[in-house]
């Protein structure tokens, strides 16, 4: 027997429409490439999305055709978030830290039709156009009087002139939620970059998902920072999240520095913020040396790396705003898991909850998770055990775009993501990561993990970022050391710091050596880059071998 309710596809334009409906005149504000301060509010947003998908029709561009961005948080990268999937074409979101070669390359396997791009990156436009023969038309975000006049590329347009043609009378098609709305590419650190290919139904579920209180907790009341990338697994889905409570949204353009978003969160009331654990960093060390305080800044998301818990304490302790840390991935759309507490753990003393904070979480509603040993069987959740991490859900990938799947599939017939981090998970469910399987190191037949031996170095006063790879050892197999970039002005030395790991933890896994570079490279998503220290580290030898 079927159920008898309207069977309403979920479709990414009902979510601007219900901004646009019961939240018109909230803001969303956005630094430019310029350098200005752009107002505009959800209905605006909702007209202009509007005026970009008839502009796409002018074209004559299909259903499903892929339109590209390259571009910062702004206001005209969310409305192509509406217009172009609103519209039932697939937003192709594209990193511009990527190698040019590497943005031609996506560019072709996904066949994009349209590329749009913020000025800032009309050098990157210009090394790859010839070299991506699918787009047809090139547009520049920007107003007509900016649109430079020889730049080269055939049939430049500007955004506003583009789309100033058309008046945004348009009716949001109505289609099957699991049509494709967007397209990202995971960074491809080995081997080519592959593409997950998010649908409507999977962006507004976990939009839905995002929103709950243990997650990220967003409501009417808050104004949203999302620092995280809008080219980067669509900004944790936050541009659909604040559209679906009718939050406050603040776009920061390309200012990522610590001064900028400080003073960005400060003048527009910012309640909550979401980021990876580098941008923060930056953040603090702008804040802490001038004692500086955020008088709305309630609560950020931090994810994408391990949050060092000492950062967790910075923000809590120094500055009273609550740490959310999640673990999520390109293929989870990303949100999987977030740490918040359990009613029981409220009473805990400090200590024990800080234990709890450091974890990445517990699955939310709709991301099942197991872990499971070298022979595919489940390990206990014990918190001490562990094991390969298998995601499976709504909002998870099934098949890579133009690629394989990816999955496992258990006794029961269900497929599972592998997600390539390896994870303890307690009796409470909460999940910690231990390393990536890739960064694992292997001493004397036990796992260290690099992410305890990052964590307790980022605890030292002195220290910025600290990196832990794995060398090769005769005897051991691998040895872990730390490179460490210190903080401007401070200093440690390497036995300070090798002194700083004991009672911390057991003897065999303090590292061997400390390595001190100027700074740790980063990769397109402002993640350590463990590959590029590696060929920093190229000749380097453990101290027992030289
Ligand atoms: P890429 O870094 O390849 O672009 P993603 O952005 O999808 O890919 O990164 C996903 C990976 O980032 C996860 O598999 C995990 O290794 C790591 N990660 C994400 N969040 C966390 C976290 N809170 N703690 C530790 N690692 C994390």
């Amino acid at each position: 027997m079927q159920g008898l309710m309207q069977n309403q596809p979920l479709l990414i334009s009902s979510m601007i429409e219900f901004a646009a409906h019961y939240h018109g005149t909230t803001e969303v504000v956005s630094r430019r490439v310029e350098g200005d301060i752009h107002r505009t509010t959800w209905a605006a947003v909702r007209q202009r999305s509007k005026q970009l998908a008839q502009a796409l029709d002018a074209l004559g561009l299909p259903q499903g055709a892929r339109v590209a961005s390259i571009a910062w948080n702004g206001y005209r990268h969310l409305e192509m978030y509406y217009g172009v999937s609103g519209s039932g074409r697939v937003l192709h979101t594209i990193n511009p830290r990527l190698h040019f070669e590497q943005v031609a390359w996506i560019v072709n396997h996904a066949e994009d039709e349209v590329l749009c791009f913020d000025l800032s990156f009309l050098p990157l436009v210009q090394a790859v156009y010839r070299l991506c023969p699918t787009v047809k038309q090139w547009v520049a975000l920007c107003d007509a009087d900016k649109l430079p006049a020889d730049s080269g590329i055939p049939g430049l347009v500007s955004y506003e002139a583009w789309i100033a043609a058309h008046d945004g009378r348009y009716h949001w098609p109505q289609f099957d939620e699991n049509t494709a709305s967007s397209l990202c590419y995971t960074s491809g650190t080995t081997g080519h970059p592959k593409g997950a290919l998010y649908s409507h139904r999977s962006s507004t579920l976990h939009a839905y998902a995002a929103a709950l209180p243990d997650s990220m907790g967003l409501s009417a009341r808050d104004v949203i920072l999302p620092v995280v990338p809008m080219f980067h697994v669509n900004a944790w889905g936050i541009p659909y999240t604040a559209a679906q409570v009718g939050a406050k949204l603040v776009l920061p353009g390309p200012a990522l520095d610590g001064k900028s978003l400080y003073e960005l969160m400060e003048a527009e009331g910012v309640t909550f913020a979401a980021g990876v654990p580098t941008i923060w960093q930056m953040l603090l060390s702008h804040v802490q040396p001038q004692q500086l305080r955020f008088s709305s800044l309630k609560r950020t998301v931090i994810g994408g790396a391990a949050c060092p818990p000492a950062m967790i304490a910075a923000f809590e302790d120094d500055f009273g705003v609550q740490v959310l840390h999640a673990w999520g991935m390109t293929e989870t759309s990303p949100l999987g898991a977030v740490c918040t507490f359990k009613a029981g753990q409220m009473a805990l003393p400090k200590e024990e909850q800080r234990k709890i904070s450091a974890k990445q979480g517990r699955a939310i509603y709709g991301v099942e998770m197991k872990i499971v040993g070298g022979d595919g069987r489940d390990q206990p959740w014990d918190g001490k055990t562990y094991g390969d991490l298998l995601v499976r859900g709504p909002w998870i990938l099934q098949q890579y775009y133009k690629g394989e799947s990816p999955l496992v599939v258990d006794e029961a017939g269900l497929g599972w993501l592998p997600t390539g981090d390896v994870a303890t998970i307690d009796a409470d469910g909460f999940m910690q990561i231990t390393d990536r399987s890739k960064d694992v190191i292997k001493s004397g037949g036990e796992w260290i993990s690099s992410i305890d031996i990052e964590n307790i170095a980022m605890g030292h006063p002195a220290v910025a970022m600290a990196a832990c790879v794995g060398m090769a050892h005769p005897k051991w197999d691998e040895r872990p050391i730390v490179v460490v970039a210190t903080k401007p002005g401070a200093s440690v030395t390497r036995e300070e710091l090798l002194a700083f790991y004991e009672g911390k933890l057991a003897k065999w896994q303090i590292p061997d050596d400390v390595v001190f570079v100027d700074a740790i490279p980063l990769g397109a998503t402002g993640k350590m880059l463990k590959t590029k220290l590696r060929e920093v580290l190229v000749g380097y030898q453990l101290p027992d071998l030289r």
